[in-house]
């Protein structure tokens, strides 16, 4: 399971504090060393651990005083919500534009989980939002990522806008957006392509897509078990597109926990999603209380 190593290392943290009925600044500054210990070995970026800890030993140590908790419960609660926080305090929504469609774009390295995550989008926009998404297929690169995406429209009775591999990306999304106000299709979500590593011809053609559609969301999405590489992928992508948000998949593998810790605080650009496993079901809505709770106990 993900964060497995962290919450037991935390988890035992935080038991040695929890019953303390008066918590000296020793016992504080104890605790903190713990706290960035297990979080640098989840691989969360260093600069990120560093001004976490700092806000956590300030205010476990100036902490306001609340009667109804133990003085250890209290510095819980001060870890508990900075975690909360880093990973982007409350959880986002996704955009609705004014007037239908409302325009995503999917964007990402290949094998980062991108064309499974269009397919789980749209299906979780179908079935908790009572949406009618359109898929479009403009990776022109691999004939497989079409049939790929095809395949997933079949799976779950739902258009998917190509024009082949001939066509313009850039054409392909304006066309697909055109075809969805025509057939009152709400969402109209656009795999793109990827490549191996980030480059320039992607990045350009990205962004001539966006350039043109407009769209209301841009979702990165970026695969959790690669840890920090996650979070230079974010950073690269997000300076080039400034996404809107990302996708964290494969959160159900036993990831460390570093790429979920550090995105936010990196790139200021919250998780929107987490992909918890390859069927079309498993794409969730990111939490980041319930989240940190999960890694706390
Ligand atoms: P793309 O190249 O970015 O479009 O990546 P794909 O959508 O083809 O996914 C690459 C692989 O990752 C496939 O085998 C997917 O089934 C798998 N995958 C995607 N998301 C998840 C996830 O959340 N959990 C797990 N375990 N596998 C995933």
């Amino acid at each position: 399971m993900a964060f497995e190593g962290l919450a037991d290392r935390l988890q035992g943290t935080i038991q040695r504090i929890k019953g303390k009925g008066k918590v000296t600044e020793q016992d504080v500054k104890e605790m903190t060393r713990e706290v960035r210990l297990a979080l640098l070995e989840a691989d969360v970026n260093f600069k990120v651990v560093k001004d976490f800890v700092k806000r956590i030993r300030e205010r476990a140590i100036g902490q306001e005083v609340m009667e109804s908790l133990t003085p250890g419960q209290q510095v819980i609660k001060v870890v508990r919500d900075e975690l909360t926080e880093l990973m982007g305090g409350e959880q986002s929504k996704i955009a609705v534009a004014d007037r239908p469609p409302t325009v995503i774009m999917m964007v990402g390295l290949q094998g980062a989980g991108k064309t499974t995550t269009t397919g789980k989008l749209a299906n979780l926009l179908r079935k908790k939002y009572n949406r009618n998404p359109m898929l479009v297929a403009a990776d022109v690169y691999r004939p497989a990522a079409i049939n790929q995406l095809e395949t997933l429209g079949k799976q779950l009775n739902m258009p998917v806008f190509s024009l082949g591999t001939e066509a313009n990306p850039v054409d392909i999304a304006n066309q697909a957006i055109e075809k969805a106000k025509e057939d009152h299709q709400d969402y109209v979500i656009i795999d793109t392509a990827g490549r191996l590593h980030v480059d320039n011809d992607l990045m350009d053609e990205l962004q001539q897509i966006k350039a043109n559609v407009q769209p209301d969301e841009i979702f990165l999405v970026v695969d959790a078990m690669t840890g920090q590489d996650a979070v230079n992928v974010a950073e690269s992508f997000n300076e080039q597109l400034e996404v809107s948000g990302v996708v964290l998949t494969k959160l159900d593998g036993d990831t460390r926990g570093g790429a979920a810790l550090s995105i936010k605080a990196v790139t200021d650009k919250p998780i929107k999603f987490a992909g918890m496993g390859e069927k079309l079901d498993e794409l969730e809505a990111f939490h980041p209380e319930r989240m940190a709770s999960r890694i706390l106990g």
